[in-house]
């Protein structure tokens, strides 16, 4: 296909890196499982690759894949073997002595990264209400290097006001990642209100259907040739931290329903927010779409819709909200989100010991079914309360 004709992002996520099979013709790419690749007598290479750690056809085309979905060239592009694995190869880039600011309500694999792996290594974090930019600003320390973002995040659903924080990051020459997981390029576009970093946990909605581990960075154009990025790729190729081939074909087979499945979670989830805001047993929703949150406002003007999760506050607090979680017979009880299914789960008892989730919150990543069967189920579950 002409790449003119492949600009809008409905498109893109059906044909961004991969072409038909030049050798065979096959539509659906090949997986190149081989680890080596061989070299003419000459000591030259067919196609360049060398070894499948450093970089292998597979990866390569998801690469270019998520390079494009994010509108930046494929190889400012680097697939992880997780979305933890991508966070922390950021991190690593940092140096002992460097400081993170990063969201209180950020993901909790994420802040144990920074403190219980990296914070013996030297590197320093602290941890701010990222949705009031004045805290931001107060919170900035002389080497303060990295501003780490999630919004809509993990799992209170808080609203970063991205644009705000890079003008306050580019004021001390500090870098910005963001953590785009729950929004995907689809919602929100974080190079444009200017992050340096983009993060995916491709295990979600690029995925999307439970069934593989996956994650990527990105790096903006304006970063392309300056030192972060060829660390970065140091990291993932020495470092190891890579998908499989495998891995990487079905996080590409799974983009190319992105734009499709992202309708039906948004529209399902929007709905149920609804159905949450009147329900007398619901404490509060946290879902950025509904008028009455905190941060819709900011969502509005950063996302072109809010996403499939929703968080629940249930009055009567833990013991209620699980009795709910057990009553569900369509929602799987189960942790993660972004697949076909519906998930519900109690976020503090996943978390464990040290959680900063209000202990009556229920997480529910809601799926691509019949929305009036999802309401017919949570109502069941909340009338036996
Ligand atoms: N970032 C966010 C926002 C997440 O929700 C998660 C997992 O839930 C991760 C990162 C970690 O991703 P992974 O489980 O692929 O390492």
């Amino acid at each position: 296909m002409n790449e003119a004709t492949k600009t809008r992002i409905n498109t893109v996520v059906v044909h961004a890196g991969a072409e038909p099979d030049a050798a065979t013709g096959a539509v659906s790419p090949p997986i190149h499982t081989s680890t080596t690749f061989a070299r003419r007598d000459d000591g030259s290479l067919p196609a360049q690759f060398v070894y499948a750690r450093s970089d292998n056809p597979t990866r390569r085309s998801l690469e270019a894949c998520i390079a494009a979905l994010e509108g930046v060239p494929a190889d400012n592009c680097m697939a992880f073997a997780s979305g933890l694995a991508a966070a922390g190869a950021i991190f690593q880039s940092m140096r002992p002595g460097d400081h993170v600011l990063a969201p209180a309500s950020a993901y909790y694999g994420t802040a144990k990264w920074l403190t219980e792996l990296l914070g013996p290594w030297g590197l320093e974090s602290s941890f701010v209400d990222m949705t009031d930019l004045d805290a931001v600003r107060q919170a900035r320390r002389p080497n303060t290097r990295l501003f780490w973002l999630e919004t809509p995040s993990n799992p209170t659903l808080d609203v970063t006001d991205i644009a705000g924080v890079v003008e306050l990051a580019r004021e001390i020459g500090a870098y910005v990642a963001c953590d785009n997981t729950w929004a995907t390029p689809l919602l929100q576009r974080p190079f444009e209100l200017g992050c340096d970093f983009i993060i995916h946990s491709t295990t979600k909605y690029m995925g999307g259907h439970s069934d593989v581990t996956g994650g990527a960075i990105l790096v903006s154009c304006a970063q392309r040739n300056v030192e972060p990025l060829s660390r970065l790729r140091a990291i993932q190729t020495v470092g190891g931290a890579v998908p499989s081939a495998f891995d990487c074909w079905l996080v590409m087979r799974g983009i190319r329903s992105l734009a499709c499945r992202m309708r039906t979670h948004c529209d399902n989830a929007e709905k149920l927010a609804q159905f949450f805001a009147t329900h007398e047993k619901v404490e509060r929703v946290h879902y950025p779409g509904l008028h009455s949150d905190p941060g819709h406002t900011v969502a509005a003007k950063q996302m072109s819709r809010f996403g499939g999760v929703v968080s629940v506050q249930i009055k009567g607090g833990a013991p209620v909200a699980i009795a709910v979680a057990n009553r569900v017979q369509l929602f799987i009880q189960a942790t993660s989100l972004g697949g076909t299914e519906s998930l519900i789960e109690h976020r503090a008892s996943v978390e464990g010991p040290g959680s900063r989730t209000p202990p009556g919150l229920l997480r529910l990543s809601i799926g691509l079914e019949d929305c009036d069967d999802l309401i017919d189920d949570l109502s069941q579950a909340l009338a036996g309360v």
